[in-house]
């Protein structure tokens, strides 16, 4: 239950930089997600403030004091890999006593008891991690990290080797035991949909940068960055450029089409409206679910469709337009009746329209 605070904090690997001075807080109880692609970062940051590299520039502390210079074993955080990490000659018993007795002041036997309670694997005491399974592992290799009793729990993408529904329960069982325990946790992905179901709060990274930090829905309805807009969610993008802007309304050329587009609430007041100008280039994202095989009154262009695959309750539907291909994501109802080759109208209401200064 601790308060983290990260500033400026910057590290390179010879000439690759990996951070460029980073900020962030991450407050008592809370759970912030870093996600973002390959390569962006988000293990560097972790592994920053675990005390496994030294920062090359920055501050980080917990509970308002500086821990760069502790050693990792004296941070008090708590660490889950994707790999799992246990001993492979310990038994279940070992391998959660090892992490508690990281704190002198806890009976090993007795924590071991509770954290054996705390992720349902009571009576696995005596295996050895090879007897379980991957999802049993990385259960174990959560109790050995909250075996000490950390300030802080940091979690690398610790689903990424499960299979999908096992990620789904153990996403679940994650985020209802740091509810539980109340414990501050910065958990890393590249998974969207593990990112917004989890998550307090997202910082969404890019190349060595967090683009956006705020909470799922906010990320994922009001994407600050042309980034955030095509990483988060499923969007086509437009490139376009501005005609008019009046009383609220945005005028936007695409190809031979215009659009008629509604002024973002708050984005009057930031930078990103100062470029919504007549005459600039933008990019217009418009997400999947937000365009409509109907003939709206506004924004309605003549597709052709190309594929329609079965999602389960909803379907994806590729179409061919005057202004490139789109995705469409509608209920299957709908997209049963589409048969490949056919003519639709596809529109979009003005308010799902994205802006973004041309990048
Ligand atoms: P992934 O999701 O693939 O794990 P990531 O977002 O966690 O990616 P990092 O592992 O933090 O990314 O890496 C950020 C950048 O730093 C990458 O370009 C990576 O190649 C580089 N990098 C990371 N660790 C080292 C290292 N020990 N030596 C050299 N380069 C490194």
């Amino acid at each position: 239950m601790s308060d983290l605070v990260v500033k400026g904090l910057a590290k390179s690997f010879g000439d690759v930089r990996a951070l460029h001075e980073i900020s962030f807080t991450l407050g008592q109880g809370e759970f912030l997600t870093l996600l973002g692609p390959s390569g962006c970062g988000k293990t560097t940051t972790l592994r920053l403030i675990a005390g496994f590299e030294r920062p090359d520039a920055g501050r980080i502390t917990l509970d308002g004091r500086s821990i760069v210079n502790d050693p990792p074993e004296d941070r008090q955080i708590g660490f889950v890999f994707q790999t799992y990490a246990l001993f492979p000659h310990m038994n279940v018993a070992k391998n959660i006593a090892y992490g508690a007795r990281l704190n002198r002041s806890i009976s090993t036997k007795r924590r071991v008891g509770e954290l054996l309670d705390l992720v349902d694997l009571k009576g696995f005491e005596r295996r050895k991690p090879a007897e379980l399974s991957s999802g049993q592992r990385q259960r174990i290799a959560l109790a050995r990290a909250l075996a000490p009793q950390p300030r802080l729990l940091l979690l690398d993408e610790p689903l990424s080797a499960l299979d999908a529904k096992l990620r789904e329960s153990l996403r679940a069982q994650i985020r209802h035991i740091q509810q539980e325990l109340a414990l501050s946790t910065l958990y890393v992905t590249h998974d969207q949909e593990e990112a917004l179901s989890l998550a307090d709060r997202i910082a969404v990274m890019h190349s060595g940068t967090i683009e956006q930090i705020a909470t799922p829905q906010q990320v994922y309805e009001h994407p600050q960055t042309e980034f955030v807009a095509s990483f988060v969610g499923r969007a086509n993008r437009f490139s376009g450029t501005v005609m008019a802007t009046k009383d609220g309304l945005i005028s936007v050329k695409v190809g031979e089409f215009l659009f008629s587009l509604i002024r973002e609430k708050g984005l009057s007041d930031d930078l990103r409206a100062l470029q919504i100008t007549p005459g600039n280039h933008i990019s217009l994202f418009v997400k999947e679910e937000h365009l409509q095989l109907t003939e709206m009154r506004e924004n309605a262009i003549s597709a052709e469709v190309v594929l329609v695959e079965y999602r389960g309750e909803t379907s994806i539907v590729y179409l061919k337009t005057q202004i490139g291909p789109l995705r469409a994501r509608v209920s299957t109802k709908q997209a049963t009746t589409l048969s490949t080759g056919s003519e639709v109208k596809v529109s979009f209401s003005p308010s799902a329209g994205l802006l973004f200064p041309a990048s």
